[in-house]
C-alpha cells in the first residue's frame, strides 16, 4: 500500500491533521509519517527530516504521496528528494499540490483502497471540490459528472436510492466508508443528489462525494454498472440502512439507549476502582453493617451513633452491655474507667498511627495525629468528668460531651472543620466501646476469609486489614483518594469505591469478582467470566514479576528515547522503598510531613538533617524537594489562618507560603545548606501567576546570598504545574524556571472544578478527560525544548496513562515507589512516533471513556518490544 509523508512547519498541526485522517480509516492502517516541525515547540522543516520520513514510507517500496503546508516546506521536500539513495526510489515519490487537510484525508481513504500513487495524488488535489460546489454560486457548480461519461454509460444499470440518515449528512466519515465499501468491487458506482437535483458523481471519488451535499433526510439515488453491478448497489444500500456504521452523536436519539435519569445515574457512578489487582472470594459484609433505611442513602452516617453500631446481632459474640441500666456510677471509679479507657484508645491509635508511618507515609499517618490530639483535648475530657463528677455514668457522660463537641463542628460554616465531626464521633465511638466492654468491629473486620463490603471504613480499619484473608474491597461509599482507600492500596488489597448502597444487599457468602484496576464488581460471576477474570489476573502477575526483574534498568522507548521514572516520597523510609524500586530520581518530596501533627514548625537546623538524610538515601540519584504545600485544607495547628468558605480556591501551597515568608526563607535556607553537598532542586508547589514565581525566586536568591555560596549547577528550579492557569503560560514560567512538574491531582479537580476526595463528583475528576490532556500538551509545548516537562501526579503511576503522556510530549514521570518497575515496562513497550498519534488522537476525543478506549490494553505488548 502506498504511504504518505505529511510536510509541515508545525508538528502539532500535522498530528492533528493525522488524527482527523485516521477517524476516516474506521480502525484500519495507512503508513502516515509525519516530517514536520523543528522540535515539539519550534516551527519549521528539516529536509533531513523529512527524507527519513520518505525512507521509512515507502518501506514496503509501493511508493510515497508527499503532503506539504506552506512555502519552504516544498522546498525542503524537494531537497528531500534529492537526498534519496537512488533513482528509483526518488521515482516512487510523489510531491503532492493538494491542500494539506482535505488532501490528507482524502489520500489516507484513497490509499487505503490500494490505489497507486497517481490515483491517490489525483484525489487528494481533488479534494477541495466539496467546498468549491458547496460555496459556488449554482451558475459556477458542474451539473453532470464526467465519469464515467455520459455517453458511455451501459443501459442495463443498477439503480436504487436512499435517504441520509447520519446526523451531519454523508459527511467524511460515511463518505469515506461508502469508499471503503465499493473498492473491493468491479463495479462502476455513481450518486446524484435528488433533493438538490445535483449532478452524477462517482462513488469511488471521496472528493466527488463531497460535492454532493447531502444533507439528513436528502434523498440520493444510486447507479451501479460492471460486472459487480448487483452486489455494489445491494452494498451501498445496505450501507446507508446501517447508517453508514456512523456512531450515533450525542444529540442524535438512540433507539435502544434508556435514558431515564435513574439509569444514567447509576453509569456514571462508580464502582471506581481504588486499588488495583483482582481478588475474589465469598461476600463478607461487614460487621455491624446496618442496612440504609428506606429513602436513606449513607447508611454509614448511622454508623458514627454508638447505639446503633454496638446493635449488632451476630450470633456467638460479645453482646453490648446495655448502657440504660447504667445511669449512675460511683465519680471515683467512673473517672477511673473513661482515664483507662482514653489511655486504651491511645495506645490503640499510636499503634495503628506507627504503622501506617511505616507502610504508608508520614503525610498519611498524620491524620491519626488529629485523633490523638482530640484524645488528650482538655475541654473534652472535662466536660465528661464534669458530668461523671455528679455521679452520671462513665459511659454516657463521655458520650454527651462527644455529642456536644462534635455538634460544635457541625455549626460551623467552614465545611472543612465542619467535617471534623466525624473524625470526633468515630473517635468517641472507639472509648465508648472500651467503656461498654462492647464489640469492636476492627478486630472482626477481615477476620473470615472472602471480600468484605462496608458502607465506609475508617482510616483506622483501613489500615488494619489483613491482605491474607481479605481478598478484595468493596465500599458502598467512599472515594479512591479518601484516607482509607490510600491505606487499602499500601495494604495492597484490591479494591473498589462508591459501588452504590445496593451492594449493602449483597447476602453473606455470595460469590463475588472484583477487578481494582478498572472498577468492574462482578456478583456471581459467570464460569467463562470468572476464567477471564483469572486470566487476567494471572497476566498482570506475570506482569508484575518481569517487570521487576528489570526495575533497575533505564527506561528507554523502543525507538531509543530515556525516559526518567521517578519516586514520589514523604518519608525515609519512602525513600528506601524508592531506591529499591529502581527509582532514576525523587521527582517530589511532599516536604509537608515535616510540618503537620506538630506544635510548631521545625527549625532549620532539623529541616537540614531530615533533608540532608532523605537525599542521603537517595544514594546520588536527583532529588526535588518542594517546598511546603499546606494552608486551606491543610492549617498548620501553629499558624491559624482566615477561615475559608472554598479552601481548596484559597491559600494554599505557594501562596501560603509568601504570606509566612519567615517559614519559607527557613525552608529554602535549610534546603540550599543541602544543595551545596548533594544533587538536590527546588520546586514551587500551585504556582499560578509569574508574579508569584518571581517572589519565591527572590525569596531563594536571598537564601543562597546567606550561605555566602553559589549553587552548583545540578541545582534546579522549577515549579508545578497543578492550575490551568499554569499550564497556559507554560511558555512563560519555562523563561523563568529548570523544569516543569505537572501535578496531576489538583490539575485534574481545578480543570473540571470537581474537588479531590469529593465522591459526589468523583466521575468528573478524571485524568483522563481531553480537557485535562489538553492543557499537558500545552504544557509540553510552552516548555520548549530545554525546559524537561514531568508528571508526578497519580496519573504518572498508572501505566495505560504512559504512551499517552510520553506522546503529549512528558519526559519524566515520578511515582509511588511501588508503581516504577510496572512504569518503566509501560516506556520500553512504546515508541515515539505512535505515542505521538495516539496522544493527538486523545486530544481530539469527546470523553474520558472515548480516551480510555484508544489506549492499549495492558496486557498487550506491541511486536518487537523489549521482554
Ligand atoms: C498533584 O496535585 O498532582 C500533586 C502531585 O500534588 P499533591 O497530590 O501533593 O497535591
Ligand atoms: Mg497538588
Amino acid at each position: 500500500m502506498i504511504g504518505i509523508v505529511v510536510v509541515s512547519h508545525s508538528r502539532a498541526l500535522a498530528r492533528a491533521a493525522v488524527a482527523l485522517a485516521e477517524q476516516m480509516l474506521q480502525d484500519q492502517q495507512v503508513r502516515m509519517v509525519i516530517a514536520a516541525g523543528l522540535d515539539e515547540e519550534t516551527f519549521g522543516t528539516d529536509a533531513m527530516q523529512i527524507h527519513d520520513a520518505l525512507v521509512e514510507a515507502d518501506q514496503d517500496g509501493d511508493g510515497v504521496v508527499v503532503l506539504m503546508d506552506l512555502g519552504s516546506a516544498v522546498l525542503s521536500a524537494e531537497l528531500a528528494l534529492e537526498l534519496l539513495a537512488d533513482d528509483a526510489a526518488r521515482a516512487r515519490v510523489l510531491l503532492c499540490p493538494a491542500p494539506l487537510v482535505e488532501g490528507l484525508v482524502v489520500a489516507a481513504v484513497t490509499a487505503l483502497s490500494g490505489a497507486d500513487g497517481p490515483k491517490v495524488a489525483a484525489e487528494a488535489v481533488a479534494s477541495l471540490a466539496g467546498k468549491q460546489s458547496q460555496l459556488a454560486t449554482p451558475a459556477e457548480a458542474s451539473p453532470e459528472s464526467t465519469f464515467p461519461p455520459a455517453e458511455t454509460r451501459p443501459a442495463d444499470v443498477n439503480a436504487g436510492r436512499f435517504r441520509v440518515t447520519p446526523v451531519h449528512g454523508l459527511h467524511a466519515r460515511p463518505a469515506a466508508r461508502l469508499v471503503q465499501v465499493l473498492q473491493s468491487l468491479d463495479a462502476r458506482v455513481e450518486l446524484r443528489n435528488l433533493s438538490t437535483g445535483s449532478g452524477w458523481v462517482p462513488g469511488a471519488s471521496l472528493s466527488r462525494l463531497a460535492t454532493l451535499g447531502a444533507l439528513p433526510d436528502h434523498e440520493v439515488e444510486v447507479r451501479a454498472s460492471g460486472p459487480q453491478a448487483p452486489q455494489a448497489l445491494e452494498q451501498v444500500l445496505a450501507l446507508a440502512q446501517r447508517n453508514f456504521d456512523d456512531p450515533p452523536s450525542a444529540d442524535q436519539p438512540q433507539p435502544d439507549a434508556d435514558t431515564s435519569s435513574d439509569l444514567l445515574s447509576e453509569r456514571v457512578r462508580g464502582p471506581f476502582p481504588a486499588s488495583p489487582g483482582i481478588g475474589f472470594g465469598p461476600a463478607r459484609p461487614a460487621p455491624g453493617l446496618i442496612r440504609p433505611a428506606p429513602g436513606s442513602t449513607r447508611p454509614e452516617l448511622e454508623l458514627a451513633r454508638p447505639e446503633l453500631e454496638l446493635a449488632r446481632p451476630e450470633p456467638g459474640k460479645i453482646a453490648a452491655p446495655s448502657e440504660k441500666s447504667e445511669i449512675v456510677e460511683d465519680p471515683a471509679e467512673g473517672r477511673r474507667r473513661l482515664d483507662a479507657a482514653v489511655d486504651a484508645v491511645r495506645a490503640q491509635v499510636q499503634e495503628i498511627r506507627q504503622r501506617v508511618a511505616h507502610e504508608v507515609n508520614e503525610a498519611e499517618a498524620a491524620i491519626f495525629d488529629t485523633h490523638l490530639a482530640l484524645l488528650a483535648d482538655p475541654e473534652l475530657l472535662e466536660a465528661a468528668r464534669s458530668r461523671i463528677a455528679v455521679g452520671q455514668a462513665a459511659s454516657s457522660a463521655w458520650a454527651n460531651a462527644v455529642s456536644v463537641a462534635a455538634a460544635g463542628y457541625e455549626s460551623l460554616t467552614d465545611p472543612y472543620l465542619q467535617a471534623r465531626s466525624a473524625d470526633v464521633r468515630a473517635l468517641g465511638n472507639q472509648v465508648s466501646r472500651h467503656l461498654l466492654g462492647a464489640y469492636d468491629r476492627s478486630e472482626e473486620l477481615g477476620e473470615r476469609s472472602g471480600v468484605l463490603i462496608a458502607a465506609d471504613l475508617t482510616p483506622a480499619e483501613a489500615a488494619t486489614l489483613n491482605p491474607a484473608r481479605v481478598t478484595a474491597v468493596v465500599l458502598a461509599f467512599g472515594s479512591p483518594t479518601a484516607h482509607s482507600a490510600i491505606l487499602i492500596r499500601a495494604r495492597g488489597i484490591p479494591a473498589v469505591v462508591g459501588a452504590g448502597a445496593a451492594v449493602l444487599e449483597i447476602a453473606d457468602g455470595t460469590p463475588l469478582a472484583v477487578d481494582g484496576t478498572t472498577g468492574e464488581l462482578v456478583i456471581e460471576p459467570a464460569e467463562a467470566v470468572a476464567a477471564e477474570l483469572r486470566e487476567r489476573a494471572a497476566a498482570a502477575q506475570a506482569r508484575n514479576r518481569q517487570a521487576l526483574t528489570r526495575a533497575d534498568a533505564p527506561a528507554t522507548t523502543r525507538d531509543g528515547v530515556r525516559i526518567l521514572v521517578g519516586a514520589n516520597i514523604s518519608s525515609i523510609e519512602d525513600a528506601r522503598d524508592a531506591t529499591a524500586s529502581g527509582a532514576d530520581l525523587i521527582g517530589l518530596v511532599r516536604t509537608e510531613f515535616l510540618f503537620l501533627g506538630r506544635s510548631q514548625a521545625p527549625d532549620i537546623a532539623e529541616q537540614e538533617s531530615i533533608y540532608r538524610a532523605l537525599a542521603e538515601t537517595a544514594a546520588g540519584r536527583r532529588i526535588t524537594f518542594r517546598t511546603l504545600d499546606v494552608g486551606g485544607d491543610k492549617p498548620l495547628a501553629y499558624l491559624p489562618q482566615r477561615v475559608e468558605a472554598n479552601p481548596f480556591l484559597g491559600v494554599r501551597g505557594v501562596r501560603f507560603a509568601l504570606q509566612q515568608p519567615e517559614l519559607l526563607a527557613d525552608q529554602l535556607l535549610a534546603m540550599v545548606r543541602v544543595a551545596h553537598d548533594l544533587p538536590i532542586s527546588v520546586m514551587f508547589p500551585m504556582v499560578s501567576t509569574l508574579d508569584e514565581l518571581i517572589r519565591a525566586r527572590r525569596s531563594l536568591d536571598e537564601a543562597i546570598k546567606l550561605t555566602g555560596r553559589g549553587t552548583p549547577s545540578e541545582f534546579q528550579i522549577g515549579i508545578m504545574v497543578e492550575v490551568p492557569a499554569a499550564a497556559l503560560k507554560a511558555a512563560t514560567f519555562a523563561r523563568h524556571v529548570d523544569f516543569l512538574s505537572i501535578g496531576t491531582n489538583d490539575l485534574t479537580q481545578y480543570t473540571l472544578a470537581a474537588e479531590r476526595g469529593n465522591d459526589a463528583v468523583e466521575p468528573l475528576a478524571d485524568p483522563f478527560d481531553p480537557a485535562v490532556l489538553r492543557l499537558i500538551e500545552i504544557t509540553c509545548r510552552g516548555a520548549g525544548p530545554n525546559v524537561t516537562v514531568a508528571v508526578c501526579g497519580e496519573l504518572a503511576a498508572d501505566e495505560r496513562a504512559t504512551e499517552v503522556l510520553i506522546g503529549l510530549g512528558v519526559r519524566e514521570l515520578s511515582v509511588t515507589p511501588h508503581a516504577i518497575p510496572a512504569v518503566k515496562q509501560a516506556v520500553r513497550a512504546l515508541a515515539l512516533p505512535d505515542a505521538s498519534t495516539l496522544a493527538a488522537r486523545t486530544l481530539v476525543a469527546p470523553s474520558a471513556d472515548a480516551v480510555r478506549s484508544l489506549l492499549r490494553p495492558l496486557a498487550e505488548s506491541p511486536p518487537n518490544a523489549p521482554s
